[in-house]
């Protein structure tokens, strides 16, 4: 990281849940920012604009991540926004949850392109721009999905394994360029997304969380700020689990 310059952070879906507080999480440990959203502006205007009363200077980006040349659009926008780009944050993600016998192609293919492909596009445009500044933090939202499984998302969890697939297999090929890439598995956290879920699956669910409650996107945000501090420069290629014990 350049020295007395503010570091920069793209998230991808900022404006929102998840994202939003990793925004703000960055914003408030003296990051600028730059917010991409696929279809709501305005959540991430005010996510931007809460980012800037913390001081940051913030930017909104949209941005399908499903599309490449919209991802690499994206994350050169950024840098040239923020002067640099120090931090990619792969946050955006859909769910498409079905039980195998209902599940369509459509559905998995519509899981993976966001999920997946989306951060490895994302990843692959942000890459050039690290390597050259031989510095970089790649951090991607995996889910506790992705590593033990759930019935009724065969789509999202591939989709979330993969992810850590793609995190451990990057950061060997950028651990000698001063990159580091690790991935971030949250449980059930309230956001809109699962807010969405059936009362049944929310309490099934939340019978499976050892602590007892459902977590907090700013729980989520604080691992990933601290994977995107200096503390964390001799950590990568890691899966870092804010889950209330649920993968246990
Ligand atoms: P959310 O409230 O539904 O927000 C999803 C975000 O992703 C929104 O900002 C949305 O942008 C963005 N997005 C969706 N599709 C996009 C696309 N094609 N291109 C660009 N942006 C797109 O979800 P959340 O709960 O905050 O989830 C955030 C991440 O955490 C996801 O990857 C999710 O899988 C993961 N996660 C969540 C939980 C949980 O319990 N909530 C648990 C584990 C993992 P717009 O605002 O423009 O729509």
């Amino acid at each position: 990281m350049a020295e007395n310059t503010r570091p920069t952070a793209l998230v991808t879906g900022g404006g929102r849940g998840i994202g939003r507080a990793i925004t703000l999480a960055l914003a408030e440990a003296g990051f600028d920012v730059c917010i991409n959203y696929a279809g709501n502006a305005a959540a991430a205007e005010q996510t931007a604009e809460a980012a800037r009363a913390l001081g940051a200077r913030a930017f909104i980006r949209q941005a399908d991540v499903t599309d490449p040349a919209a991802c690499k659009a994206l994350v050169e926008g950024a840098a040239a926004d923020l002067g640099r780009l120090d931090v990619l944050v792969n946050n955006a993600g859909v769910t498409a949850d079905k039980l195998m016998l209902r599940m369509e192609e459509a559905d998995f293919d519509k899981v993976i392109n966001a999920n997946l492909k989306g951060a490895f596009f994302c990843c692959k445009a942000a890459s050039k721009i690290m390597m050259r500044q031989r510095y970089g933090r790649i951090i991607s939202i995996s889910s506790v999905v992705g590593l033990h499984g759930n019935a009724g998302q065969t789509n999202y969890a591939a989709s979330k394994a993969g992810l850590i697939g793609l995190t451990k297999s990057l950061a060997k090929e950028f651990a000698a360029r001063g990159i580091t890439v690790n991935a971030v598995a949250p449980g059930f956290i309230a956001t809109d997304m699962t807010d969405a879920m059936p009362e049944a699956a929310k309490t099934a669910t939340l019978a499976a969380v050892p602590v007892g409650r459902v977590g907090e996107p700013g729980e989520v945000a604080a691992a990933v700020a601290f994977l995107a501090s200096p503390a964390a420069s001799y950590i990568t290629g890691q899966v870092l689990c804010v889950d209330g014990g649920m993968g246990m």
